[in-house]
């Protein structure tokens, strides 16, 4: 499913709303509209929320799970004369292979799924971030 995930700015729930093209973006739970998805292809030229031109790309998992197992690992590091440590992080390395990746918009958070990331895209840099998180 094509789908943009965001903190609503109204009712402050994290909300997916699925993307249709000529659909009105609206929150499923207090129903504020974001506008009228004019195409899906050119979803990454303009943040169809915000207008934002700037994107970074993210694997779309939830990274406290990525901790959890490395923690279960080392947890377990005392009882298994530390071999859990590498199994678990072949545990995580292939959970973060099988996981695929979304967008995200570095002026309004806003994470696209289900799309076709654009190669240029590329992940996260702070020097950009910042530049939107005044
Ligand atoms: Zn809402
Ligand atoms: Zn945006």
């Amino acid at each position: 499913m094509i789908s943009l995930s965001k903190v609503c700015d109204q009712c402050k729930k994290y909300v997916q709303i699925p993307l249709i093209e000529n659909q009105i973006i609206a929150c499923p739970e207090c129903s504020k509209d974001y506008g009228t998805l004019a195409s899906l292809e050119k979803v990454f030229d303009h943040c169809p929320v915000c207008q934002g031109r700037q994107f970074y790309i993210q694997k779309d998992f939830n990274q406290a799970l990525g901790c959890l197992v490395m923690l279960i690992g080392i947890v377990f590091v005392p009882f298994t004369l530390g071999l859990s440590l590498p199994l678990f992080a072949v545990i995580d390395w292939f959970l973060y292979r099988r996981i695929s990746s979304m967008a995200v918009c570095y002026r309004c958070h806003s994470e696209f799924r289900g799309f076709k990331i654009p190669v240029h895209l590329k992940p996260f840099m702070h020097h950009i971030g910042a530049k939107y998180d005044r």
